[in-house]
């Protein structure tokens, strides 16, 4: 039995294809991107705004049926990482930061690429606006990234509930 550290690493190509099958309540939310939308559906008992909603509220167990809200495109940096780690399928270079953005009027944050500044100078309550692609369709790609707005940064107080 080798000892601790030694070892023998094997490369392997791996592969795997899968189709991922959107639902009701993502396929609204992802053909409003298509559009150029970034759609929210609101609970009726609670007035939460999910964006990417998965049709429920998680809370009250009822359909986000209370309204269909087109949100702007521009929101509130929650929290943040800065990858340095590079890895295989990366398509951005290291170093750079991906973080939490609430949009306004919106209650979950959505998942982004942060750019157009330096990674170390990224901070929590960054104001931050969507850079569409030139081409869009039903996927999250179509925005490219996020970018500063140049508004002064948001105060804790008014997303310290959404972290
Ligand atoms: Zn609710």
């Amino acid at each position: 039995m080798p000892e601790r550290g030694e070892g023998t690493i094997v490369e392997r190509p791996l592969r795997l294809d899968y189709d991922y099958t959107a639902g009701l309540a993502q396929s609204r939310f992802l053909k409003g991107i298509a559009q150029k939308k970034i759609l929210g559906e609101r609970c009726p008992k609670c007035g939460k705004v999910y964006v990417g909603s998965r049709g429920s509220c998680p809370t009250d167990g009822v359909a986000t049926d209370g309204g269909e809200v087109d949100l702007p495109h521009k929101g509130t940096l929650t929290t943040f990482c800065v990858v340095n780690v590079p890895f295989a399928g990366q398509s951005v270079e290291c170093p750079y930061a991906s973080g939490y953005i609430l949009l306004d009027g919106a209650d979950i944050p959505l998942m982004g690429l942060i750019q157009e500044i330096p990674h170390d100078q990224v901070r929590m309550g960054l104001r931050v606006e969507a850079v569409w692609e030139d081409e869009v369709g039903p996927t999250l790609q179509s925005i490219k990234y996020w970018k500063p707005t140049g508004e002064p940064d948001a105060d804790y107080e008014t997303y310290k509930m959404h972290l």
